[in-house]
């Protein structure tokens, strides 16, 4: 029997299992102790075996199952059999609870781009930061971000041997953001999140610009949309090329999802159609309010030097 659900909310469903696998993989290979670390196109642009495996394992999952979605993901991997144990099947029940916003209910399998970051924040993952780091699938339609999974694979691990290890935060536009507490930054301050580990001058320029009252600095762009959205900063500001779009699919969606707003230093906003190039060369501004005082302060210097 044909199933009742809409091709998008089991894709959401199946992405949420299946993030939350990858989430366990890159626990496994820690605890395995071999990080297998590549340098990519420099000493900061890093690949472990948790990128590896975790991107197989969702990709396949997710081409097993939905054989005419376009999967877009970060790594460069030879195509080989993937291990049918890294292979996840199931779905999240709850999210098929749920009804589909009706501007999605006709979407169809071959219409929909899929964006995976397998493992946002590997710089921090090697330096043992390892709450700085997420799982991301992205998911979009018609150029745009439209659902969303940020599996947080180390949420919790400093809370002491009782704490859950590990969350799924998902999110669909016109539905909503689930798996974690709104909270609202501190009213009346300006609290920046940043880089850690690509900064430069444009990054710092624009962020002086923004008059702060704090900066922090830390890895991931799937940890600093969390940050937004938990209280913890009031603005992420990237001023630089860097950042890519399987970095921005999935916590675009979930900032979006709770009225919050991301683009592009100019204001653009980022489009994610299996065409574009994928790299966000304009950099990178997010917050949950106040997006205009941000976006007043980037430097028409910095703008200049950011090409769309
Ligand atoms: P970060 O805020 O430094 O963690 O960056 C957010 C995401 O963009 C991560 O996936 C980084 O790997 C990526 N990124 C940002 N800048 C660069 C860069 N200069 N080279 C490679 N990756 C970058
Ligand atoms: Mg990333
Ligand atoms: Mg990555």
């Amino acid at each position: 029997m044909a199933s009742s659900h809409t091709v998008l909310m089991r894709l959401v469903a199946s992405a949420y299992s299946i993030a939350q696998k990858a989430g366990m993989i890159v626990r496994r290979v820690i605890a395995e102790g071999d990080l297998g670390i590549v340098e990519k196109t420099c000493a900061t642009d890093l690949q472990t075996k948790a990128d590896r495996l975790a991107q197989m394992s969702i990709c396949s999952s997710l081409a097993r199952k939905f054989p005419k979605l376009t999967i877009i993901g970060e790594e460069d991997l030879p195509s080989e059999d993937v291990d049918q144990e890294l292979i996840e099947d199931g779905q999240w029940e709850e999210i098929l609870k749920q009804p589909c916003p009706s501007q999605y209910s006709a979407i169809k399998e071959e219409d929909l781009v899929v964006w995976v970051d397998p493992l946002d924040g590997t710089k921090e993952y090697t330096e043992g930061l390892l709450d700085n780091v997420t799982v991301l699938i992205g998911i979009a339609y018609e150029g745009k971000a439209i659902a969303g999974v940020i599996n947080q694979p180390y949420y919790n691990y400093q809370a002491g041997p009782d704490a859950v290890l590990g969350r799924t935060i998902w999110g669909v536009l016109g539905l909503g953001a689930f798996g974690f507490q709104l909270k609202e930054a501190p009213a009346g301050k300006h609290i920046v999140t940043t880089t850690r580990s690509h900064s430069n001058k444009l990054v710092t320029d624009c962020i002086t610009a923004m008059n702060p009252d704090n900066v922090l600095r830390v890895g991931g762009a799937g940890n600093k949309i969390i940050q937004l959205i938990e209280g913890k900063a009031s603005a992420y500001v990237f001023a630089s090329p860097g950042c890519k779009k399987w970095d921005t699919c999935a916590p675009e969606v979930i900032l979006h999802a709770v009225g919050g707003k991301l683009t592009d230093i100019h204001g653009n906003a980022l489009r994610y159609n299996k065409e574009v190039k994928h790299m966000n060369s304009a950099g990178v501004l997010a917050t949950l309010r106040n997006y205009d005082y941000y976006a007043s302060r980037v430097p028409e210097s910095v703008k200049n030097a950011l090409v769309p």
